[in-house]
């Protein structure tokens, strides 16, 4: 049994084995150790290998998929082994097989996956600095191929799709891709393009890949390739839903890389938990499809406008007379098509998916209906990809009962008058007893015997007995088959047809409902691909509904585009702090254009800073998936990218300190960010020494006025940087203001127009709950502080540090204040600004 242990391992170094054996699947050696910690089981021992026992722990069986489900969460995979010899006439240890490997990124049954989020497996291939991605949603048959230059790039992509097992290169190194959960280094062969290409052709049954815009996509294919291998070793069969890949073009979305992921909360918070999150606040989905899809616009805003247009514009018509409740309450008899889709096309598709995938098909007339006075070419377009499935509803009704059971093995599944083959065996084995009795009557009544009775025992079969002392008057026909003290029993040719077809009828009628079910399986599977586009156009229409009611309920308006270099918003919210605040969010708007293309955001902490930029940033990405946006009116012209360099956190994984990741973050930008970029700068530089961090944002600032031409939103405690506006006329000031009532600060969080004139440092910390003592000492010290700066010329102000009230204060001028007084910025580089800026600094040191 350990041979074949042994054996069947060696083959899945990488999986867990659970190794049927009885009602268990049994673990041994390093896999025991593994799954009894992550499963909390206990660790027993059984038998010895060279001396020592063999550590082993065991999952009965019935309860396997609890288990299975926390070992692929935790991202491990494991390989299934079952008997698959009869242990009744095996010689030895019954033949045991892997029959299927689950593992984190090829699931499809419903118990593992997490209905409102995609599961995604992923593959990577790299050249030098070039990344080829592939992935598949196994649950759905969507399968993506893309490619990205940088290394930032390739971990914006990561951020986005979070895939549930990665497969790369095993020469890359990157911490965002090895240390990744579910992460599987795969050999150069496995990536091999020629391979590659001959294995996708053979399952889309195509003669190149130029029809999915991918042909030249070498890097992609081969990860392509790498991954379709992949699912079919761990799926053992055929992927027929798996019916074309597509190419995911860069180009045609909004870039956000991984720290605008993160900065912008979309679909997990900062603490890493879903709470709070744009998704939470705009996800009402109908269909967990609808919720899958929404998540996926979230991360995938698009520059398509035509395309952003129409989807504002369904969303309208949805709006108008409320429209959208109807829709709403059509789609909720709607299923999960889309899985169940796939695990018809696995045909591991269980009773109650067809009942669910009935009721969904059944109900989408009702969904046109309900749509049918919505003014909206995208709606008309979805509806009629929708369709119509009247053949295959009453297919699904004829076959199956209401609530069938879950799983087809014990029958009971297709409803009475669909089979006349199966009514008929089913007829026979429950009517048997009615037929023995008729038997006995007659036989009774023709031999006269009134003592003989039919009957039934496990070893002999039917029978008919008849008392010892009547046994002599037994027909010819009779034939003896067991004698008894009292009684003789007998067959009859009769008797013996009888009990073949009774015995077997149950189990004919068991495979004969298999068979049927299969066969109801295939007839579904000859529309696996117009149903699958309807399950795509109900997930649209769902998460266009949901879109309607957010916009109404949430005060959502109507984004406009326009070919013009603006970004106006009036009135804007957040929409998530607006939902968690108890007091009234105040609305903010921005306008920023041509000649207007930076605000140099000032004032108090606290005072809402971020809050502001971060509104902004989500108007604009809201506006690009095709949603409405929170504001009383929008604005803007297209946009490319959104870069975000706000807060600080130690990127531990790659370890990178807090100021490495917001200068490389910094950097990104300066060398991506275009003039069609919205870039959110929050408190660059913070991460040094006060001189560093000023002429680090200072540079940074200038950089994006001049050079990059970027709309921005830059947010700065360094009071230095208001004076920019006067050398860069597209940058304005505006703070955020507060006032002081009863030494205490009342932030009024709305934006104003020039720079802020305070900083309100103490009483934030007191709002802190910084102990009063240290609170008065401080308050000492910036008196000391204040008292001990000669009068301020420039821009000191209370509060400020004594190095800057220094640097800025009155006459004799410190020299480099002068230099820095003579400096002019509009005819340096930025790299000679820097270095300036550092010489000085040196001469300050
Ligand atoms: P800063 O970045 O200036 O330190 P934040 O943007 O983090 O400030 O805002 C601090 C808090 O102020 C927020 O958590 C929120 O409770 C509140 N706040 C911010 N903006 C507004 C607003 N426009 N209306 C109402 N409250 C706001």
């Amino acid at each position: 049994m350990m041979q074949q242990f042994l054996r069947i391992k060696a083959k899945h170094p990488r999986d867990l084995l659970f190794y049927r054996m009885g009602d268990f699947y049994e673990l041994f050696y390093d896999d025991a150790k593994k799954a009894a910690e992550l499963l909390d089981i206990t660790l027993t021992a059984r038998g010895k290998s060279a001396g020592e026992p063999i550590p082993m722990c065991g999952v009965p069986y019935h309860a396997a998929e609890g288990y299975l489900a926390r070992l692929v969460k935790a991202g491990v995979s494991v390989a299934i082994a079952e008997q698959i010899g009869d242990p009744a006439t095996s010689k030895g240890p019954v033949e045991r097989q892997v029959v299927r490997v689950v593992t984190p990124g090829t699931l499809s049954d419903e118990a593992l996956l997490d209905e409102r989020v995609d599961n995604l497996l992923l593959a990577i291939c790299q050249h030098k600095n070039a990344y080829g991605i592939a992935y598949l949603d196994l649950s759905t048959g969507r399968f993506r191929v893309l490619e990205v230059s940088g290394e930032e790039a390739l971990s914006g992509e990561l951020q986005r799709l979070n895939p549930a097992e990665t497969l790369y290169l095993d020469t890359i190194t990157h911490p965002a891709v090895t240390a990744r959960r579910g992460a599987r280094a795969q050999p150069a062969w496995e990536f091999d393009v020629d391979g590659a290409r001959r294995a996708l052709n053979t399952q889309f049954q195509t003669h190149d890949l130029k029809g999915f815009g991918c042909d030249e996509l070498t890097l992609a294919i081969g990860a392509a390739g790498c991954l379709l291998q992949y699912v079919k070793d761990t799926q053992r069969g055929n992927l027929p839903h798996i019916r074309s890949m597509s190419h995911e073009s860069r180009a045609a979305s909004v870039i956000l890389d991984a720290a605008t992921r993160r900065n912008l909360e979309l679909d997990v918070n900062l603490a890493g938990g879903d709470s709070n999150t744009l998704l939470s606040v705009l996800d009402r989905c109908v269909t967990a499809m609808g919720s899958r899809l929404l998540r996926r616009w979230l991360h995938r805003p698009l520059t398509d406008i035509a395309a952003l247009e129409a989807r504002h514009g369904a969303i309208g018509a949805l709006c108008a007379d409320y429209g959208y409740e109807p829709a709403r309450a059509a789609l909720k008899p709607i299923g999960d098509m889309e899985r169940i889709l796939t695990r018809v096309a696995l045909r591991s598709a269980r009773p109650r998916d067809l009942t669910r995938l009935h009721s969904s098909l059944a109900a989408l007339p009702q969904l046109r209906a309900a749509l049918e006075t919505c003014e909206a070419g995208l709606l008309r377009e979805l509806c009629q990809q929708v369709g119509d499935y009247p053949g295959l509803c009453e297919l699904l009704d004829g076959a199956l009962i209401d609530n069938p059971p879950a799983v087809i093995r014990d029958g009971g599944v297709i409803a009475a008058g669909y089979d006349a083959e199966l009514d008929e065996l089913r007829q026979l084995s429950s009517n048997a007893g009615d037929y023995l009795l008729q038997m006995e009557k007659r036989e009774r009544e023709a031999t006269g015997i009134s003592t003989l009775k039919v009957g039934y025992n496990r070893v002999h079969g039917y029978y008919i007995e008849i008392s010892r002392a009547q046994a002599s008057q037994a027909p010819a026909a009779y034939v003896r088959r067991q004698t008894l003290k009292n009684a003789e029993r007998f067959i009859t040719p009769e008797l013996k047809e009888f009990e073949d077809r009774a015995l077997s009828s149950k189990s004919r009628a068991l495979s004969r409902e298999k068979a049927l079910y299969e066969e109801l399986l295939e007839r579904l599977n000859e529309q696996l691909g117009p149903l699958q586009d309807t399950a795509a156009a109900v997930s649209e229409l769902d998460v266009l509904a949901n879109l309607a009611e957010r916009a109404d309920n949430l005060r959502l308006c109507r984004p406009e585009f326009c070919q013009e270099q603006v970004f106006e918003v009036t009135e804007g919210r957040h929409l998530v702090v607006e939902q968690v605040l108890e007091q009234p969010f105040i609305a903010n708007s921005t306008a920023l254009n041509e000649r207007r293309r930076m605000l140099l955001i000032t004032g108090p902490n606290m005072g809402g800073k971020s809050t502001y930029m971060r509104q902004n940033a989500v108007i604009a990405l809201l506006a690009h998936i095709g949603s409405f946006v929170p504001a009383t009116a929008a604005r803007l012209a297209p946009i490319d990218r959104i870069f975000t360099r706000i807060g600080s956190s130690d990127d531990l994984a790659s370890g990178r300190s807090t100021f490495m990741v917001e200068m490389t973050e910094t950097a990104n930008i300066l060398h991506n960010a275009t003039p069609r970029s919205l870039v959110l700068m929050d408190e660059v530089g913070r991460g040094t020494s006060t001189f560093d961090g000023l002429s680090l944002a200072w540079a940074a600032a200038v950089q994006l006025a001049r050079e990059v031409q970027a709309f921005t939103l830059f947010s700065t405690h360094y009071f230095e940087l208001t004076s920019l506006p006067q050398i860069c006329p597209t940058m304005a000031n505006v703070h955020l203001d507060a006032t002081e009532h009863q030494d205490h600060v009342v932030f009024l969080h709305n934006i104003q127009e020039g720079p802020a004139n305070r900083s309100f440092g103490l009483q934030v910390a007191r709002l802190a709950g910084i102990p009063a003592p240290v609170l008065a000492a401080a308050r000492e010290k910036l008196r000391e502080l204040e008292q001990g700066a000669r009068e301020p010329t420039v821009t000191a102000r209370p509060g400020a540090s004594p190095a800057q009230v220094d640097l800025f204060s009155a006459a004799p001028p410190h020299p480099v204040v002068s230099a820095l007084e003579e400096l002019q910025p509009d005819e340096l580089t930025p790299r000679q600004a820097l270095e300036k800026l550092y010489e000085l600094k040196g001469q300050l040191d």
